[in-house]
C-alpha cells in the first residue's frame, strides 16, 4: 500500500513541485492538496497545476475535510499555517512533515507538543547536501576551534520573506554547539556604521535577496594566513521536494510519535 500523502501550500513554489516529487516517489500517492481560500487555485486540479497531467486530486481549501484521506501531510507554507495544520494533524492522528522556515522560539514549542503526539520530521533544508555539509561544518569547527572567526553567507530569490534563511540558522547552531557558545548570544546579523573591530567570539550573517536564487549557503572559517569556506548552492527546488517525498516514506513506516529530522531519515546519527 503505498503511503496517502496530502500536500498544505500545493500551489505555492515548494507545494507544485512537491506534487511532482510525490507523483515521481513510487511508494507515494497524492491523496488531498490544500492552500488558502485566497489563491486562486482553490478546484484546479493539482497534477495538471503541477505539470504531471490530471490527477484526479483537487486543490481544496479546508484541511479539516481531507485529513481522513492522508497518512502524511506535506506542508511548506507560513508559520502560523503550519503551526495551525500541525495541531489538525496531531488531533486526527496525521503525521508531518514539515519544511515551513522563520518560526518563532513559541511556534516551535507548538511543533514540539505536536511530535509529542504524531511522528514529524522538521528540517530547515531538505538536500541531501545541505544535510551532509551540516556533519562537514561541525567537523570543521571543532577542528579550527576559535582561532578562526566564522561568518555565514546566504543567497535566495528576491520572494522570500524570512531573513537569515533558515538553513543559515541552522548552519549557526551547528556552528556555536561546536564551539561551545550559544547562538543567541553571539549571533552578528549585518553589520553598518562604526562597528569596531571583530568581536571574536562572534558568529556573523550577511543575506542576499533577489533574482530566482533557489538557494545558496557558505560557511567561512578566516584564520590569519588562511580561509577554508564549505559552500552549498541548490539549482532546483526538486532538490528540497524528494528529500521531503522521501521523509514521508520514512516517518510513515515509523511507529510512534517524535521530532525527528533529515539526519534521522538519512540514518547520519
Ligand atoms: P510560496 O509563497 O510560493 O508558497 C506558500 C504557499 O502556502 C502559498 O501557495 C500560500 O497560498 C500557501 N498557504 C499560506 N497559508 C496557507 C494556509 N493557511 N493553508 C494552506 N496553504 C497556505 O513559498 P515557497 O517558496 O513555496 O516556500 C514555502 C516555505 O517553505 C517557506 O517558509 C520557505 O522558506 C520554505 N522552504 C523550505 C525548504 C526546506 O527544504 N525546508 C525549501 C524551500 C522552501
Amino acid at each position: 500500500m503505498p503511503t496517502r500523502i496530502g500536500i498544505a501550500g500545493a500551489a505555492g513554489r515548494m507545494g507544485r513541485t512537491l506534487i511532482e516529487a510525490t507523483v515521481q516517489h513510487q511508494d507515494l500517492q497524492l491523496t488531498a492538496a490544500v492552500d488558502r481560500p485566497e489563491s486562486g487555485f482553490i478546484g484546479v486540479d493539482a497534477g495538471e497545476l503541477a505539470g504531471q497531467g490530471k490527477l484526479g486530486v483537487t486543490i481544496g481549501d479546508d484541511l479539516q475535510a481531507v485529513l481522513g484521506q492522508m497518512d502524511v501531510l506535506i506542508d511548506f507554507t507560513l508559520p502560523e499555517a503550519t503551526v495551525r495544520n500541525a495541531q489538525a494533524c496531531a488531533e486526527a492522528g496525521v503525521r508531518m512533515v514539515i519544511g515551513t522556515t522563520g518560526l518563532t522560539d513559541a511556534q516551535k514549542a507548538d511543533i514540539d507538543a505536536v511530535a509529542a503526539r504524531v511522528g514529524v520530521v522538521f528540517a530547515a533544508n531538505y538536500s541531501v547536501g545541505i544535510t551532509l555539509s551540516l556533519k562537514l561544518i561541525d567537523m570543521a569547527a571543532r577542528v579550527l576551534g576559535d582561532d578562526y572567526d566564522v561568518e555565514v553567507v546566504e543567497a535566495h530569490h528576491r520572494h522570500k520573506i524570512d531573513a537569515p534563511s533558515g538553513t543559515a540558522l541552522r548552519m549557526g547552531e551547528v556552528l556555536a554547539s561546536a564551539l561551545g557558545r550559544d547562538l543567541k548570544d553571539c549571533a552578528v546579523y549585518g553589520r553598518e556604521g562604526r562597528t569596531g573591530e571583530r568581536d571574536r567570539n562572534t558568529i556573523g550573517f550577511e543575506t542576499i535577496r533577489g533574482g530566482d536564487v533557489v538557494g545558496d549557503h557558505t560557511v567561512m572559517y578566516l584564520g590569519l594566513g588562511e580561509r577554508l569556506e564549505i559552500t552549498h548552492k541548490a539549482s532546483s527546488r526538486m532538490t528540497f521536494a524528494k528529500g521531503a517525498a522521501r521523509s514521508a516514506a520514512w516517518i510513515h513506516g515509523r511507529d510512534g510519535a517524535g521530532l525527528f529530522d533529515m539526519e534521522d531519515v538519512l540514518g547520519l546519527r
